[in-house]
């Protein structure tokens, strides 16, 4: 069954109304009719199964039928601070970032950053981001829409990491602790809520920026034995937080 994300103001107790491209996605591509049933998600962990009742060129309204209470968001918001990439590698993490259960998407700027964005230019990408982390939200049948924050400085990073119960700095100079290593000792005290992992761009971190990263309390983790691409490097992470919540039943 389709499944469409709606703005939460589009969907109020038992009126769902979707807008915008998926109305043709609907009429034209799918082809609906008045009766038929979807799956909508107001990217906030409500989702539920509707009736189309009404079609316009600029609209569907439909009723709620079932309110669906499967999640399948990972038990922790995991948000990857991403250092930006080049090319269009970011289109990539997204997707598979949101497939893989990611929470936000953070991008920032650090002293290896190779790309320069204007404020024009930022938008746009935000904006073409955002689209990807919503299709690919739809395909994976997440209950949520990862967020894209605007880009952060390093300094920003910082002062932002304060903010959650834990920081996993991806080091490639880190051959100590492990992502379950760290997990594990957190979750011996508490079941941490909200998670940061912090990936650098293709240059990688200054030794400057690990001993800011580790005076801020952040934990410096490896990623294997292996060094990973810039785009490659956060999927792991990701997997790693998914695989002890999800598969080994962390924190229960
Ligand atoms: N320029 C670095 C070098 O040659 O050693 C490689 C940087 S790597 C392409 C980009 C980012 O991925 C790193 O800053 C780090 O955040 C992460 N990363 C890659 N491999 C890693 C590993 N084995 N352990 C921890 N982090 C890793």
């Amino acid at each position: 069954m389709q499944r469409y994300f709606v703005e939460p103001g589009n969907m109020i107790a038992e009126k769902v109304t979707i807008t915008g491209d998926d109305v043709s996605h609907i009429t034209k591509v799918m082809r609906s009719s008045i009766g038929d049933k979807l799956i909508c998600c107001n990217g906030l962990g409500r989702c539920v199964m509707a009736r189309i009742e009404e079609m316009t060129k600029e609209y569907v309204s439909c009723t709620v039928v079932e309110e669906m209470s499967e999640t399948r968001e990972l038990p922790v918001h995991l948000t990857l601070a991403q250092g930006l990439p080049k090319g269009d590698k970011m289109d990539w993490i997204i997707q598979k970032g949101t497939e893989l259960g990611v929470f936000a998407i953070l991008p920032f700027r650090s002293s290896r950053t190779i790309v320069q964005l204007d404020q024009k230019k930022e938008e746009k990408r935000i904006d073409r981001w955002s689209k990807i982390a919503k299709e690919a939200a739809e395909q994976s049948h997440r209950n949520r829409v990862p967020e894209i924050h605007k880009l952060y400085s390093w300094k920003q990073l910082l002062a932002e990491g304060q903010s959650y119960d834990l920081v996993l700095f991806a080091f490639e100079k880190e051959d100590g602790l492990s992502v379950h290593q760290a997990l594990t000792e957190i979750s011996r005290e508490h079941h941490p809520s909200r998670i940061l992992l912090i990936v650098g761009p293709e240059g990688g971190f200054s030794d400057e920026e690990a001993r800011e990263a580790s005076a801020a309390g952040f934990r410096s983790v490896m990623l294997g034995r292996r060094i990973l691409r810039t785009e490659t490097a956060g999927l792991y992470g990701l997997a790693c937080v998914s695989y002890f919540y999800e598969q080994l039943g962390g924190g229960d």
